[in-house]
């Protein structure tokens, strides 16, 4: 079934740390979000964390893993919407926003 994007407030690209993050502030602050990750899972880096994550400000994770869990039981306190297997393909062009060379005067 195709879901219908202009029912949402904001499109979060990437199910990983900071796409999740994202999707938990956009839930308390009211915003009706949707998480399209391309993978059939969200996590992103964290599942390939085998080392325990010890530099998280208040948090000690095992491993990558163990903080993905954590972060999920966070969002499904949430209704968010998180579609898995969502490639998002986006062509940006602006002409302000192009590489400029040295001496090219910008
Ligand atoms: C082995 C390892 C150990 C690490 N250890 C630590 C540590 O101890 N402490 C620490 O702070 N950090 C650590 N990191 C880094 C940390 O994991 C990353 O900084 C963090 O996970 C990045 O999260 P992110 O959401 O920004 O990006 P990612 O985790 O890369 O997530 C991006 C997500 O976006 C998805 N995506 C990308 N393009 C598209 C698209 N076009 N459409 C849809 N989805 C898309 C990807 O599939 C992915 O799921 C480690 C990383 C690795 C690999």
């Amino acid at each position: 079934m195709k879901t219908d994007l202009t029912e949402f407030d904001v499109i979060i690209v990437g199910g990983g740390a900071a796409g999740l993050s994202a999707a938990l502030w956009c839930a308390d602050l009211g915003i009706k979000a949707i998480v399209l990750e391309k993978n059939e899972a969200p996590g992103g880096q964290l599942r390939w964390i085998h080392t325990p994550i010890l530099n998280y400000p208040a948090i000690e994770a095992s491993n990558g893993k163990d903080f993905l869990k954590r972060l999920l039981d966070q969002v499904a306190k949430r209704a968010t919407d998180i579609q898995t297997s969502s490639v998002v393909a986006a062509a940006v062009e602006s002409p302000s926003r192009s590489a400029s060379s040295p001496g090219d005067g910008s």
